[in-house]
């Protein structure tokens, strides 16, 4: 009899690791959405309605001999999953791939997509019409967004509002001075320090002009904001002995083999793992390849593999052109290297190769 795996959450994680053991085991991919988001592409997708189309690929031709079960995980314990739909999955192994939640446009809520794309369009044009845009939050997402907001509106003023004194915190500072530098370039107004001392009038994407005092002192005038922080991992479905894995943030503590800990048969990887690493679809692609090797290993003997959590790696575009990207290996890569790391093209051939689109 084949083995069965369930993996919930078709992410670039819970894709990647479906994908692979498709041919040597049943696969059932357990995913709420319609297609899959590529959201490394999001905040392009918002402001360029050629990219809106780019950022969905069908599950249909993404597995051979599995099934994709359009459904949520409302519990998973050690014996199985419990469906939104009532329906019971006992596998021989689960994968737990459910990834984080994120305010839009980073990250997108509605299931389906026309509705998401609806969402995408008509944010499009509130912002098309806005002269002032505040940015809450200047972590990766709300640098990425200024730049590509500057990209196709120079004319807009951009300002990122952040209680933090500097940017990108654990990179180093002469990555981190290149950033500002080309913010600088852009016109981009980083007020770092200071925060909103009450939450604008309107809702996020939404255009209605507000002023709104600092707490540094002062205000900030826009036509439109974006909430561009709050991340927070997937996993209240954890029940019986796995709750114990999830602590007090929502990540799930993971053992080196990147299984709950004390459970042979129950992986965790991506966004929702408590590791000390960047929470980055590139180390969800490393931790899947481990994952399947274990998985591999646990049915055909041998040793199981082991992840060790890398240093911090960012590739930070600001519109298609410019940004710069970090990591250990390489240092600073200029605007021109980021470009064709990410910003040119999204990473998207990946994307059609795995979907079976291109
Ligand atoms: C704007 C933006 C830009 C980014 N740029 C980059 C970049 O350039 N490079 C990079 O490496 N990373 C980037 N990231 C980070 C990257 O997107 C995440 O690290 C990555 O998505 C994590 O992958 P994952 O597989 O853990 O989860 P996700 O990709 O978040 O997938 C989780 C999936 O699980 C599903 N799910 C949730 N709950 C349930 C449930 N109960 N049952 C079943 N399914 C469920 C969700 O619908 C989702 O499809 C970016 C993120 C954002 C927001």
């Amino acid at each position: 009899m084949t083995t069965t795996v369930a993996v919930i959450g078709g992410g670039y994680g819970g894709t990647t690791v479906a994908k692979e053991l498709d041919s040597f085991t049943d696969v059932v991919l357990v995913e709420p959405r319609e297609d899959f988001v590529h959201h490394v592409a999001a905040l392009r997708g918002l402001v360029d309605p050629e990219w809106t189309d780019r950022l969905f690929y069908p599950y249909t031709r993404l597995l051979e001999r599995g099934r994709v079960l359009r459904d949520h995980a409302a519990s998973v314990d050690q014996s199985g999953i419990t469906l939104a739909s009532g329906e019971r999955l006992t596998p021989d192994y689960t994968v737990l791939a459910t990834g984080s939640a994120y305010p839009f446009p980073a990250k997108i809520d509605f299931r389906d997509s026309a509705t998401a794309k609806a969402k995408i369009r008509a944010t499009r044009e509130e912002l098309a019409g806005a002269e002032k845009v505040l940015l809450l939050g200047a972590g990766p997402v709300g640098l990425e967004l200024a730049g590509e907001i500057k990209a196709v509106w120079p004319e807009k003023a951009v300002t990122i509002v952040d209680p933090a004194e500097g940017i990108l915190p654990g990179f180093p500072d002469d990555f981190r001075a290149e950033i500002r530098r080309q913010l600088d370039e852009l016109g981009v107004e980083l007020l770092l320090g200071t925060s909103l001392t009450e939450s604008p009038v309107s809702e996020p994407g939404q255009a209605k002009t507000f002023t709104a005092a600092l707490t540094s002192g002062g205000e900030v005038t826009a036509d439109l904001w974006f909430q561009c922080f709050g991340g927070a991992p997937h996993t209240a479905y954890l029940d019986g002995d796995l709750a114990a894995a999830r602590q007090a943030n929502g990540q799930v503590a993971v053992t080196a083999e990147l299984r709950l800990p004390g459970q042979e048969r129950v992986f965790a990887l991506g966004d929702i793992t408590a590791l000390p690493e960047g929470k980055l679809a590139k180390v969800a692609g490393d931790h899947a390849e481990v994952v399947v090797a274990n998985i591999r290993a646990l049915i055909e003997g041998g040793e199981l593999r082991t992840h060790t959590p890398g240093a911090p790696m960012i590739s930070l575009p600001l519109g298609p052109s410019g940004g710069a990207t970090y990591t250990v290996e390489t240092g600073i890569l200029d605007a021109a290297t980021t470009s064709e790391i990410k910003g040119s093209h999204m990473m998207v051939s990946r994307f059609e190769e795995l979907f079976n689109v291109a």
